[in-house]
């Protein structure tokens, strides 16, 4: 690890640099004694004298020699505990994971065996760190790098190199599968994390190169496994991909929303539109879905998939999610008194201190009875911090405001925390809409309305887009659906409010 001293050689090198100090002190004493002294000094014999001065210079020149390597070790030391080693986990640091890159790259051109960089970043750290308070954010960290260590395959060198980012270098394809290896370790590293104040789940993105396949430059490389990292966190199926040379223009992309976020929010580049949601039973609307669209002067329309993840991860999320909740609740006003409007609500935006208190003070400012309020929450949301979003969703359901599970089903959780929750509504996904006239897609949906049964809420299915989805749906027993069959999103204006469940037609996306 360290690359200032040669331990072997250092000890005998600062024995012989010591004593040489010692002797050339020594022999300079004797030289003054023979030419400066020629008398008796105070009754002491010169040579007397001279000796003594002579011993106490060797004395003083070993002292020094020895202070100044002390000196030198000790900066060394310093040196290397300041660059080398990361403070908080004493993993190797950014700086020491570039070297240990560049060895294990410099060794794979010779034996040719493949080693594998390995990018691992917990999604959205900051948000989780300013929700959880600095303490907890640096225990989470700990406790992240002790499983990590725990479980990455022997002879592995792993560092942290970014605030909730860490590197792991898997060095001549020890792991027998890497794809296999990448997998399992995600698993274990996903499991909750047992802090002082609560129990802590995270998400990962993680990316993938290979060397040298993928290059020898430890800079490029890591910013290629990043690539892959960033590619897996935006094309939201799984979280993990391999580096691939077409992914840079994906990060430019992402860049470019990021620095062009919030000037769009000052322009007024935002707006909603509206999707209708209808009572199978009756057939009658009896809400809508608020979905945030971004047209872009230039670039035209941006779709959400593209532009929350960037939002959520710089946190212009949250002032973008209030406009949105309080233009709903304004357009809200314009409805008849039995439609509720639905708004989504990011994890990230939830998870902040003051969120209960502005939810509270839009609703108040815009006058519209809470009941007609819906907020949509995802599983991720409430997994994050369970006893956080549990608390959030009590103080939501005790100002009358209702709770919908979106995305139901896609997300990690188990099913008891559940019961934990306090919510209305189950959002089927429109994955599981998708295939229920397939395979055992109907079993899936009948089994999450039967579910929601027993736990006393209603279920809605999203996503419905043929007539065959809507019968099977209806002999499921679900209560409200949603999707293009019934109506496309669009302006408030555009949507209309028509009670009648027929298939959309002139509707705009
Ligand atoms: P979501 O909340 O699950 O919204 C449903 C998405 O499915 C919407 O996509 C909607 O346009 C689309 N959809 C509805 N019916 C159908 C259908 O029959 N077939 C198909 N293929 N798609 C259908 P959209 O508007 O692109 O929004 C995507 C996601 O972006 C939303 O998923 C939500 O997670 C997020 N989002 C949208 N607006 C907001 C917002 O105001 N705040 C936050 N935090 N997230 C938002
Ligand atoms: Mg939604
Ligand atoms: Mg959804």
């Amino acid at each position: 690890m360290q690359a200032y001293t040669n331990p072997k050689r250092t000890p005998v090198f600062r024995l012989i640099t010591i004593a040489a100090a010692g002797m050339s002190s020594f022999v300079i004493g004797l030289w003054g004694i023979r030419f400066g002294f020629g008398e008796q000094l105070g009754g002491m014999s010169a040579h007397v004298l001279g000796g003594i001065i002579a011993s106490l210079c060797a004395l003083a020149a070993s002292l020094a020699s020895l202070s100044f390597f002390a000196g030198v070790d000790e900066s060394a030391t310093f040196v290397h505990n300041e660059t080398q080693v990361d403070k908080l986990t004493g993993l190797h640091s950014r700086q020491a994971m570039i070297g240990r890159i560049a060895s294990a790259a410099a060794a794979t051109v010779q034996d040719g065996k493949p080693v594998f960089l390995i990018d691992i970043d917990i999604d959205r750290f900051k948000q989780i760190n300013d929700a959880i308070g600095y303490t907890q954010g640096d225990e989470l960290i700990r406790a992240f790098a002790t499983r990590l260590r725990d479980h990455v395959p022997p002879g592995s060198e792993i560092g942290r190199i970014g605030a909730g980012e860490f590197a792991v270098l898997v060095p001549d394809g020890r792991a027998t599968s890497i794809d296999r290896m990448v997998e399992k370790l995600i698993e274990k590293m996903v499991e909750p994390y047992r802090l002082t104040t609560h129990l802590q789940s995270v998400n990962l993105s993680v990316g993938m190169v290979a060397m040298p396949k993928d290059g020898r430059d430890p800079i490029v490389l890591l910013r290629r496994s990043n690539l892959a990292l960033q590619n897996a966190r935006a094309s939201g199926i799984g979280n993990w991909s391999v580096f691939h040379p077409d992914m840079g223009h994906l990060a430019e992309y992402r860049q470019w929303i990021e620095a062009e976020l919030h000037a769009a929010f000052q322009r007024g580049d935002f707006h909603l539109h509206y999707q209708p949601q209808h009572d199978l039973a009756t057939g009658a609307i009896v809400g809508y879905e608020a979905l945030l669209r971004w047209r872009h002067p230039k670039r035209g329309v941006i779709p959400p998939s593209e532009f929350v993840p960037v939002a959520e991860e710089t946190g212009m999320v949250v002032p973008i999610g209030e406009w949105v909740l309080r233009k709903a609740c304004a357009d809200l006003r314009t409805l008849p008194e039995d439609l509720s409007i639905a708004v989504n609500i990011s994890p990230v935006q939830m998870m902040t201190k003051d969120f209960i208190q502005r939810v509270r003070a839009v609703v108040a400012e815009s006058g519209i009875n809470p009941s007609r309020l819906e907020l949509e929450v995802t599983e991720t949301a409430m997994m994050q911090d369970r006893e956080r979003a549990a608390q959030v969703m009590r103080q939501l359901t005790e100002m009358g405001i209702s709770v919908a599970v979106d995305d139901f089903g896609t997300g990690y959780s188990n099913l008891s925390y559940l019961i934990d929750f306090p919510f209305r509504k189950l959002k089927i996904d429109r994955s599981f809409v998708d295939r229920i006239d397939k395979d055992n897609g109907g079993a899936v949906v009948s089994t999450i309305v039967g579910l929601s049964r027993a736990l006393g809420v209603r279920t809605i299915a999203e996503g419905v887009e043929t007539e065959a989805q809507g019968t099977l749906l209806r002999a499921a027993g679900c209560d409200v659906v949603q999707g293009y069959l019934y109506g496309k999103p669009g302006p408030l204006a555009v949507v209309g409010l028509t009670s009648d469940p027929a298939p959309a037609t002139a509707m705009v996306h």
